[in-house]
Parts: C-alpha cells; sequence; structure tokens
C-alpha cells in the first residue's frame, strides 16, 4: 500500500459523519480533481471549492480600466498570459485589444517590466499586476526599483488581493456551509501562520494549512477530518516543508513597505474588507488609480448573493462554493476554455477549467 492508499485508508477510518471542507486554493482544486481525490473519498466528505484563483477574482472595473489604457497609443501593457482572456464587463478581453493592434504584451517576472520600460523611453509602459500574498512580493520589489532608478515611464495597475480576509467573510458568513478549511501552502509560505490563528478564534473551525500533491491534500483532510470528528478546531501546518510559522519576513517587509491594506471588490463576491493592496506613499506616484465607484455598486458576501457585474456567468456562487461548476447551465456549452463566459473558465486555476478538462 503506497502513502496515499495509506491515508485515504485513514481518512475512511476516522470519518463518521459528513462533513464539508474548503480547499482554498485554485491550484489546490486542479490536483484534487486531476487525482480524482474527490472521488476518492468518503461520500459523506464534501469539498467545496473556495475563491483562491487571483484572476478568476479581479474586479471587472478593473480589466476595463487595462483595456482603456491599452487602447491608448503611447501605452504598453503588461500582464500574466491568463490575464489576457479574462472578459471585461462588456465581454472584451485584453487579448481582443491585442489583436486590434494594442501593444499588450505577456510577462513573466514583473522585474521584465523595467527592461521593457528602460527599452522604450518614449512609450508607457503599464504593469497589470494581480496575484495573492505570493506574487505581491515581486511587484512590491518592482515598485521600489523603479523609484531607485528614477524610471519614470512606468506605472501600475495593481489589483493585487489578500487571501485572509476573504477567508473571514466567508466563513462569518451564517449560510456558509464550511466546517473546515484547507489552507493554500502558498500563501503561507510568505504570510506564515498568524492571519489563521486569528481565522480559526474567530470562526471555531479547523484550518490545515496544505500542499499540492496528492500526498499532502490526503494529509491536509485526513488531519481536518480527525480535528472534526474530535470536535477541535485547531490551526495545524501540514506543509511544514515549505511553511514556517512566521512565514518570510523578507517578503512581508517588502509587500509592507510598498503596499497598504485597502477594501477590494472581488469579482462575483463583492467588496471584501481589507481584502486588497493598494501602492502606499512614496510609491503611489507610480499608482494608475481606481475609478471612483458609483454609490451601491458594491455589495458585501451574502449566502445567496449573486453578487459583482456578471450577469452571464454565476461566478460568485462558484467562488462561494454554492454552485457545482456542471451545475451552471453555460458550463461545456457556450461556456468554454476557448469562449469563456467567465474568469473561472478562463483561468489555469478556476474551478470550472478544473472540472471542464477533468470531467466528473
Ligand atoms: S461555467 Fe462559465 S458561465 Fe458558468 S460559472 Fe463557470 S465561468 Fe461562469
Amino acid at each position: 500500500m503506497n502513502r496515499s492508499q495509506a491515508l485515504l485508508e485513514q481518512i475512511r477510518h476516522h470519518c463518521r459523519q459528513p462533513w464539508t471542507l474548503m480547499e482554498v486554493c485554485g491550484g489546490q482544486t486542479h490536483a484534487l480533481l486531476r487525482h480524482g481525490i474527490d472521488r476518492l473519498l468518503p461520500e459523506a466528505i464534501t469539498l467545496i471549492h473556495g475563491p483562491g484563483c487571483p484572476v478568476c477574482v479581479t474586479g471587472t472595473d478593473r480589466i476595463d480600466q487595462a483595456i482603456a489604457l491599452a487602447q491608448q497609443p503611447d501605452v504598453i501593457l503588461c500582464s500574466y498570459g491568463d490575464m489576457l482572456r479574462v472578459p471585461g464587463s462588456d465581454g472584451r478581453d485584453l487579448l481582443s485589444q491585442r489583436a486590434a493592434g494594442a501593444d499588450v504584451r505577456v510577462i513573466y517576472a514583473p522585474l521584465d517590466v523595467l527592461e521593457l520600460a528602460r527599452q522604450h523611453p518614449q512609450r508607457r509602459v503599464v504593469f497589470f499586476a494581480v496575484g495573492f500574498e505570493t506574487t505581491a512580493p515581486a511587484t512590491a520589489l518592482l515598485a521600489r526599483q523603479a523609484l531607485l532608478r528614477g524610471i519614470d515611464n512606468l506605472a501600475l495597475l495593481v489589483a493585487h488581493v489578500r487571501v485572509a480576509p476573504v477567508l473571514d467573510q466567508l466563513l462569518a458568513d451564517p449560510g456558509c456551509a464550511v466546517q473546515g478549511v484547507l489552507a493554500a501552502g502558498h500563501v503561507c509560505t510568505v504570510m506564515g501562520e498568524a492571519d489563521y490563528e486569528t481565522l480559526v478564534r474567530r470562526h471555531q473551525r479547523p484550518i490545515v494549512i496544505t500542499g499540492f500533491s496528492a500526498e499532502e491534500l490526503l494529509e491536509g483532510i485526513l488531519r481536518c477530518v480527525q480535528q472534526l470528528e474530535r470536535g477541535e478546531s485547531r490551526l495545524e501546518n501540514a506543509y511544514p516543508a515549505a511553511v514556517a510559522a512566521a512565514g518570510n519576513r523578507e517578503a512581508q517587509r517588502l509587500v509592507n513597505q510598498v503596499f497598504e491594506a485597502v477594501d477590494s471588490d472581488w469579482r462575483g463576491l463583492g467588496t471584501i474588507q481589507g481584502g486588497g493592496y493598494r501602492l502606499r506613499e512614496p510609491f503611489r506616484q507610480l499608482a494608475i488609480e481606481a475609478p471612483p465607484q458609483p454609490a451601491g455598486a458594491s455589495t458585501a458576501i451574502t449566502s445567496s448573493s449573486t453578487t459583482g457585474t456578471d450577469t452571464t456567468c454565476p461566478s460568485g456562487l462558484v467562488l462561494q462554493g454554492l454552485l457545482r461548476p456542471q451545475q451552471c447551465p453555460s458550463f461545456g456549452t457556450t461556456c468554454t476554455p476557448e469562449h469563456p463566459l467567465g474568469a473561472p473558465m478562463v483561468s489555469g486555476e478556476g474551478a470550472c477549467a478544473a472540472y471542464f478538462r477533468y470531467p466528473r
């Protein structure tokens, strides 16, 4: 019997009643489906796929803003590849703008943007910066280098989001069915355990910091089930090879030097208090500010809401675990990875893309 089989046996042995667990990260969702773990677990365990895909939750207002910037003839607009295919509020994406002649480029590392700005002093180079706390340090480093080197043709459209605040709001919703959480190991590698200790105390649910391989996911599920069966709610680190209790202090210092937390609109979920980052002084001079929100445009998470601006895509329900991707009427018909109606079908970490790729 290999390690995965042994872990499955232990989960079956310990699981005595129905439990609903949420894996936070889209990378974990894809791994669970790819390995078929969801089908091997006891029927009593329900997995909810959380909002851990930064591309999926980037607000349409920010995408619309990126598209408007890309249309300006002096602008070079750069971002990560997945971001180019996410539709904005009117269905257009950055890829279609590139096909129409806009200078839109894929970058793989934020510091590449510095070189681009240096090579094109007559152009305005805009980096559309997305991602969780995992990619925020690299954007922070870019901002610091830009100021240090006096590069004045570089600007940042910041759409970085923070995981702990959205978990806090999801778990606070009285309709939330989640009883235990598998936290995203890579975010904790940067941020450490402190935010999650707070969440455990506040919401009295077990949280297990979990990795991404089949064995690591099974280990996280086992530890969560064991706690639930014993009536416990503790933070456990099941990914100690990568996550230290304090996290990466150097990365945290860098992020705190460059960014401050702000309320942020998450696509499909509404306003998350403290759910995003913006540049703080003196880095603010690099920022392309968000357009003012019309009054009442945003709402907070509720278990019955379909918040956000998507009218054809109920991604908010998918991101809250209230709707399975294959239960969406558009899944696999009018919405496919080639022709996505919503961000969860675009991204390599999106739940809808995972179910499309690994059919159930
Ligand atoms: S299948 Fe498509 S339309 Fe339905 S929730 Fe997913 S992304 Fe949105």
